[in-house]
């Protein structure tokens, strides 16, 4: 099927209309989402399952809507063009609200906050943000880390496509600091040994889901679901189900 539906969206002229029965934009009965599923606990692997917070804030929206969620995995830095594109509908990857992004998509109000922090090995001379200056540091290509590394004084920025795999140059000595979200950071290390967080966080952001700007029913459906979820209190359960309050 999934073959079916690559030749049918791939084809132009004549097929157009066939595509588009199965194409996201021509079927109603189901809400897209683009995710990067490598960004626990907002969105991960289980065998073979994606779960996780934005998975099933995403469910939860597309049930208030009638519809059924379809989550399709892809790397983080092309979510924001299937949303434009019209491959999907939503784009939930923990993914904050920022200027440049706004410039392309339009976001649901924020579901939650985030911070930027930073890993370092246990033994690190790396204290505070300011100690970043000049050394090699790792992020997730195209992310909000990526942006803030990009601006620290005489660092050299090694980009990788999943957070994980900076987290693992880090545990090898290959960087001498990881900048990424709070949750995951929390995430990555407690899987390895010998990494801690440093206290000072780097930025507070939001977290929303990314619509494509002419697609401006779906924003005020979803913002609706969302005021929703809030006010039921199943938007604190979701978070409270993955995060353990501190
Ligand atoms: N919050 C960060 C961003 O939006 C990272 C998101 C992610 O890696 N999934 O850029």
């Amino acid at each position: 099927m999934k073959l079916l539906k690559k030749i049918l969206c791939g084809l132009s002229a004549a097929a157009i209309l066939a595509a588009l029965s199965g194409c996201s934009g021509g079927d109603d009965t189901k809400l897209i989402m683009a995710t990067n599923a490598e960004f626990s606990p907002y969105e991960y692997h289980e065998g073979d399952a994606i779960v996780g917070i934005d998975v099933d804030i995403a469910t939860a929206i597309a049930k208030e809507m009638g519809k059924e969620l379809v989550v399709e995995d892809m790397a983080f830095d092309s979510i924001i063009a299937a949303v434009t594109s019209g491959k999907a509908d939503i784009g939930v990857a923990g993914m904050t609200v920022d200027p440049d992004r706004l410039k392309s998509v339009n976001f649901s109000d924020p579901y939650t906050t985030a911070t930027q922090v930073i890993i370092v090995s246990e033994g690190s001379i790396v204290a505070t943000p300011d100690d970043l200056k000049g050394k090699k540091v790792g992020v997730q290509l195209g992310t909000t880390g990526d942006q803030y590394a990009s601006d620290i004084e005489g660092a050299s920025i090694e980009r990788y496509n999943k957070g994980f795999e900076a987290v693992q140059a880090l545990t090898q000595g290959k960087i001498d600091a990881v900048i990424i979200d709070n949750e995951p950071a929390k995430v990555f290390v407690s899987q390895s040994e010998g990494l801690k967080i440093l206290d000072e966080e780097f930025t507070t952001e939001e977290y929303a889901i990314a619509i494509a700007k002419e697609n401006t029913q779906l924003l005020n459906d979803v913002n609706a679901a969302l005021a929703k979820l809030k006010e039921s209190g199943e938007l604190q359960a979701i978070i409270d189900k993955y995060i353990s309050a501190e």
